[in-house]
C-alpha cells in the first residue's frame, strides 16, 4: 500500500506536533495500533498467539487503564480486546479454517465468525471471563451474533427462542430460519451462561 508522509503522520497524530516521521525501521506498538486502526488494516484472519497467562493477566489487571494517557485509551482497549479475542479464537477454533455458527448451524470460514460471549462480556465477573472453555461460542457475522447480543434471541433448554419482536420483514425472515433450532454448542457446563443471558434480556 502507498501512504504519503502526511497521511502517515496524521494517523499517528498524538506525536505529530513533537516530531514527524521521515522514515523508520520499527515503530512503537501504540503507533502501530493507530496506523492499523486508521487504515482498517487489522486482519480478521490473523490474531496474535496469546498464552493463557497473558490472557489471565490482562483480564485481572484492573488498574492498568489508569496508567494509560487518555488519548491512548482507545488503542489500549482495542489491543486488549484483540489479545483476548486472539486467545479465545485459538482455543475455540483450534486452527480450523471453518467452523459452525452456534445459532444458525451454518458452516463458515472462521473469519466470518465471532467468539461470542454467551453472557454479555461487560456483565461477566473476572472468573467468568476466564472460563474460556464455556463462556464463548462461535456466532456468525451475518446476523446471529447481533441478534443474540442485542437480545432478540436467546437459548432456552438448548433451543433458539425469540425474545423481542421487531418490525422488519428481512429480519423476521432471518428469525424464521433459526427459531426452534437446536443450539449446536449448548451443553450442561455453559447452560448457566445461556440462562443468565435470558434473564438479563427478559427482566423488565
Ligand atoms: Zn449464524
Amino acid at each position: 500500500m502507498n501512504l504519503t508522509y502526511e497521511e502517515f503522520n496524521l494517523a499517528c497524530a498524538e506525536d505529530q506536533k513533537k516530531y514527524i516521521f521521515r522514515g523508520f525501521l520499527l515503530i512503537k506498538e501504540l503507533t502501530s495500533y493507530k496506523l492499523l486502526t486508521k487504515f482498517n488494516l487489522f486482519s480478521n484472519r490473523y490474531y496474535e498467539d496469546v498464552s493463557f497467562k497473558e490472557f489471565k493477566d490482562d483480564i485481572l489487571a484492573k488498574n492498568k487503564k489508569q496508567l494509560v494517557e487518555e488519548n491512548d485509551l482507545e488503542y489500549f482497549v482495542m489491543k486488549k480486546i484483540r489479545k483476548e479475542q486472539g486467545f479465545l479464537r485459538k482455543q475455540l477454533f483450534n486452527h480450523n479454517d471453518t467452523y459452525k455458527c452456534a445459532i444458525c448451524g451454518k458452516e463458515y470460514p472462521v473469519e466470518f465468525l465471532w467468539c461470542s460471549h454467551i453472557k454479555k462480556r461487560e456483565k461477566c465477573t473476572p472468573e467468568e471471563k476466564l472460563d474460556y472453555k464455556n463462556i464463548v461460542v462461535p456466532m456468525c457475522k451475518f446476523g446471529c451474533d447481533d441478534l443474540y447480543e442485542k437480545g432478540y434471541i436467546g437459548v432456552y433448554n438448548g433451543k433458539i427462542i425469540q425474545l423481542k419482536k421487531i418490525n422488519n420483514s428481512n429480519i423476521n425472515n432471518y428469525l424464521k430460519n433459526i427459531i426452534n433450532k437446536n443450539c449446536l454448542f449448548y451443553n450442561s457446563t455453559n447452560k448457566k451462561y445461556f440462562d443468565e443471558h435470558l434473564k438479563i434480556n427478559t427482566e423488565p
